[in-house]
């Protein structure tokens, strides 16, 4: 953490659903800016950290 937080312009929140996919299976992307309802906070930069250490563990876990 530094202390950014995102702000998707007028009209274009879906951004972040397309920020949510990993490129392939290889570059996962995690932060405020992925935090649903929690969006631009501290707690939701960590929630959305440790979804995203999930997703990687089980990944690796499956291969
Ligand atoms: C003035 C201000 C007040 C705030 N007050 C609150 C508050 O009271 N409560 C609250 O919950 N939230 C607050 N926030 C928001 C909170 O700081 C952010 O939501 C949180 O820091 C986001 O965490 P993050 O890890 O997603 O992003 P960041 O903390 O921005 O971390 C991103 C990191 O990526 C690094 N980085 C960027 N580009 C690259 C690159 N190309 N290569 C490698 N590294 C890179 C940056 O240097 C940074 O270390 C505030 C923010 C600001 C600006």
């Amino acid at each position: 953490m530094r202390g950014a937080y995102a702000a998707a312009r007028p009209g274009r929140s879906e951004a972040r659903a397309t920020l949510m996919r990993p490129i392939a299976e290889k570059i996962f992307f995690a932060g405020e800016h992925l935090a649903g309802p929690l969006i631009q906070t501290c707690g939701g930069a960590r929630l959305s950290g440790e979804a995203v250490a999930r997703q990687v563990a089980a990944q690796l876990a499956a291969k």
